[in-house]
């Protein structure tokens, strides 16, 4: 018999078959690749990321071209984009990767938590979608939704011992970047801020909505 958290991350994975949003960044992700997109995404919101990704990478396909570009141009390149802080970061940690490990970004995370820029989730997603390991990814907005359907206090951060278990839990063996994807999608288009309760695939496993209901009574 499947547990809950097998379900939920199995409906999650078929509601996500057909409501898969189709970012650059997740076609032929590579370690490098997926660092780039995630300085990016720090701060800017993903469709403006998406227009502006595919000519960066195009243009610095690896660690070695990023880290001998001109400052000066590379400033003007991503104007558009707002990254003035970010700049020197992403400059610095390509920099760090070539010198330190040969060109390759480090497949760990207390490496990856030195390099310039990078944090927790950061690192989380490097090695979840750029070296395709099972590392459960917890930002605000997963949190919004896990607290949600496991009805954990609002008050749950990133940091939460319940929501890391559970988030543990719910990685698939081997599928982790898919589900992440999916998760990720599935909260930014379904458990929003005022989440789409009435279409929810997962509604019958979530408590949010009976909470709600006996709230209002
Ligand atoms: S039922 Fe509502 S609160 Fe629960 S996961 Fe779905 S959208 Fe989010």
């Amino acid at each position: 018999m499947k547990s809950r958290e097998q379900t939920i991350t199995r409906t999650l994975l078929v509601w996500h078959r057909s409501n898969k949003k189709t970012f650059p960044w997740r076609v032929n992700p590579n370690p490098y690749r997926v660092l780039v997109a995630e300085f990016f995404l720090q701060r800017t919101p993903a469709d403006r990321v998406a227009k502006f990704y595919p000519s960066f990478i195009t243009r610095f396909p690896t660690p070695e071209k990023l880290a001998s570009a001109d400052l000066t141009q590379l400033e003007q390149i991503s104007r558009p984009m707002g990254l003035k802080k970010r700049l020197p970061w992403i400059v610095s940690a390509v920099k760090t990767i070539c010198q330190k490990y040969g060109g390759n970004v480090p497949n760990n995370r207390d490496e990856l938590m030195q390099l310039p820029g990078v944090g927790s989730y950061t690192a989380s997603a490097i090695l979840c979608f750029g070296f395709r390991r099972d590392i459960p990814i917890v930002d605000t907005n997963v949190v919004r939704v896990l607290t949600r359907i496991f009805d954990l206090p609002k008050s749950c951060g990133v940091n939460n011992d319940d929501i890391k278990k559970i988030s543990q839990k719910l990685v698939p063996k081997g599928r982790a970047a898919t589900y992440h994807e999916a998760l990720l999608d599935f909260a930014l288009m379904v458990c929003k801020k005022r989440p789409l309760c009435d279409v929810c695939p997962l509604v019958r496993l979530c408590k949010y909505p009976l909470k709600m209901l006996s709230d209002k009574q």
